[in-house]
């Protein structure tokens, strides 16, 4: 079966992950594709294959006969699709590309105009959505490629270590991570393969953090408030005044952090601002947590001691200070691309990823294009080209830590 035809098949199972559930996985439906994964990985002849109590599925490729030393390697994707919008029912289709727009239906287009990446795909084939559920290549077009390294490096007998394939749930609602104690899986390196265009990796994220500024104000009568009424809602907006205007989200790109106010809330006698804050060097990150202190003692030398507090908690940090000293599993990613004809290319991600969760708790995890574009909506599509080489490329990259390695194969 090839990845392509295995995507078709895991995008029917309707596999959206819940914030608002506590559960695990946060959804029974995703068992039904975790179950699927199971029983065919038992039919390929994989060892140790379970669903575990968080729903992720595991199986275990043992080494190939006559190879030993060899690291043990994970592979993981996960099988949930993102609350944001609907993965039930999706009616995807193969459609060749020709340029310009392409209308996916439900009034949905394609175009280059708002997705240049189109351009340079100019006569290949698209799998698409009809428009109205997203694709759900984000990420089981992971777990199709995973999946079908496993097949081809069985039927091809090609030499490798241990591998082991891990299919999680719940990866878009924070909790990927849930169920898996790296200690008991016992692997000396993983790979996510949960990233975006062809020959993209990410070996870095951002250090993230939350923070909860509480405002207590003095309420009394309007008509008689003067020199005591201090109103905790105009303080609020007061403190959102004071912090920097172009460290937003909205303004920043690349490597610039961001102070993000998530929301706000309030009245005259308290109020709440709650922000998230954000940036790959961690000394930056805690620049950011003193912006928001001395903005506070600002305040509060003017309203008094207490009228404003800060509380900030760390939520995750950048892996590649875990992936520093394991340069070889990128420079591996680059040769295996390299073989393919692929230029490979390192992103510094956004936002957090399961990778960086197991590199901290320690197995160093980077992670993989999937191939796919526009995550997360109904214009997510993946070019079966893109879905193929994949395959290629997880193949040489688990049959390389067969191997002595030399990292002058990664250039191209
Ligand atoms: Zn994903």
């Amino acid at each position: 079966m090839t990845a392509t035809e295995r995507f078709f098949k895991y995008i029917a199972y309707h596999t959206t992950s819940a914030e608002e559930e506590s559960q695990s996985p946060s959804t029974a439906r995703q068992l039904q594709l975790t179950r699927a994964l199971a029983e065919e990985m038992e039919a390929m002849g994989l060892r140790d294959v379970h669903v575990d109590a968080c729903g992720n599925a595991l199986g275990t490729l043992p080494a190939t006969p006559g190879v030993s030393g060899a690291p043990v390697l994970a592979f993981l994707a996960h099988v949930d699709t993102a609350p944001g919008t609907s993965g039930e029912n999706v009616q995807a289709r193969i459609v060749r590309y020709e340029g310009g727009e392409l209308p996916l239906g439900h009034g949905a287009v394609l175009s280059p105009a708002r997705f240049p990446a189109l351009e340079g795909l100019v006569g290949q084939e698209l799998i698409v959505t009809d428009g109205s559920t997203l694709l759900g290549a984000d990420d089981k077009a992971g777990v199709a490629e995973i999946m079908t390294m496993a097949q081809r490096l069985l039927e091809e007998g090609t030499p490798h270590g241990e591998l082991r394939l891990i299919f999680t749930t719940d990866e878009e609602v924070g909790r990927g991570t849930e169920g898996l104690d790296v200690k008991v899986l016992g692997c000396d390196y993983g790979y996510t393969v949960d990233g975006g265009e062809l020959g993209t990796y990410d070996w870095e994220n951002f250090n993230a953090a939350s923070a909860r500024v509480s405002i207590r104000g003095v309420s009394i009568h309007p008509g008689s408030a003067k020199g005591v009424m201090v109103n905790a809602a105009a303080l609020a907006a007061q403190f959102q005044d004071l912090l920097p205007k172009d460290q937003v989200p909205e303004r920043t790109a690349g490597y610039e952090g961001f102070i993000h106010l998530c929301s706000i809330r309030g009245d005259v006698s308290s109020a709440e601002l709650d922000y998230i804050l954000r940036d790959h060097d961690r000394a930056l990150l805690e620049e950011k947590k003193a912006v928001l202190q001395s903005a506070a003692e600002r305040l509060n030398a003017i309203y008094g001691p207490g009228a404003v507090q800060v509380e900030t908690q760390d939520t995750y940090y950048n892996m590649r200070e875990k992936l520093e000293p394991h340069r070889h599993l990128l420079q591996r990613i680059e040769a295996a691309f390299a073989a393919e004809g692929i230029q490979a290319r390192a992103q510094a991600i956004r936002g957090g990823t399961d990778g960086a969760q197991l590199s901290w708790a320690g197995l160093p995890c980077p992670n993989l294009s999937t191939g796919g574009y526009n995550f997360h909506g109904v214009y997510e599509f993946i070019p079966v080209r893109s879905l193929e080489l994949m395959v290629s490329v997880l193949c040489r990259l688990a049959a390389g830590f067969a191997a002595p390695f030399d990292p002058g194969q990664a250039a191209v």
